[in-house]
């Protein structure tokens, strides 16, 4: 019983030290972390684009950036496959972020899956800086399993959207992208050429032929 009583007033104890320790500012609690998320062609760079907008219309200053890859990749902006553009620029490595945002409000990234684990890092320390991110990728791999860093960016995100594709074959709703060329590496860039979005049923049909 008395094991019990000093238990108690530990418990006591550390939960005043918690509530003590968050102090927060309004500049900080108005951080929000978002993921748009889903298979090639579900429309999120055009999420993305539509959320950088929005937070513009804001008069907020909106910084984007995207993994430098090769030709496709190495335009200085992003683009909607509606053919929307706007200005971003190419990093190789998540740090070369940390030497850029300082004077932007909003940070947002595209093709965020590409990036080495250290993205995850980087956005953490943005957020801690009392930035707001927008970050769009592929959440699942041609083999459907989560993509690199996405599945820890998701679980810091205050806010998660998951799109959805048309199935190539049944019209239904898409989750998987399907890659129809032979290469077997994990990251094959390309579109239409290399990849289908399908829906599980169709994916599972497909994905061993
Ligand atoms: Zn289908």
């Amino acid at each position: 019983m008395i094991a019990k009583v000093k238990k108690l007033n530990t418990s006591q104890k550390t939960d005043v030290n918690i509530s003590s320790a968050y102090t927060f500012s309004p500049r900080v609690t108005n951080v929000r972390i978002k993921v748009i998320c889903g298979p090639m062609f579900s429309g999120k760079t055009k999420g993305l684009i539509s959320a950088i907008t929005a937070y513009q219309d804001k008069g907020k200053k909106v910084l984007v950036f995207k993994p430098k890859m090769d030709a496709r990749y190495s335009e200085n902006s992003i683009m909607s496959h509606d053919k929307v553009e706007i200005q971003a620029t190419n990093v190789v490595q998540p740090k070369e972020i940390l030497d850029l945002f300082h004077h932007a409000d909003v940070v947002a990234i595209d093709e965020v899956q590409f990036f080495d684990p250290s993205i995850v890092k980087v956005c953490n320390i943005i957020a801690d800086q009392g930035k707001s991110l927008i970050l769009a990728g592929l959440d699942l791999d041609f083999q459907g399993n989560p993509f690199g860093c996405m599945p820890e960016l998701m679980s810091m995100a205050d806010e998660v959207v998951k799109l959805s594709s048309v199935c190539t074959f049944c019209s239904g709703k898409a989750r998987f992208s399907h890659r129809i060329s032979k290469d077997r590496g994990v990251v094959v860039l390309g579109e239409k050429d290399k990849y289908v979005p399908l829906c599980r049923s169709c994916y599972n049909e497909l994905k061993d032929q």
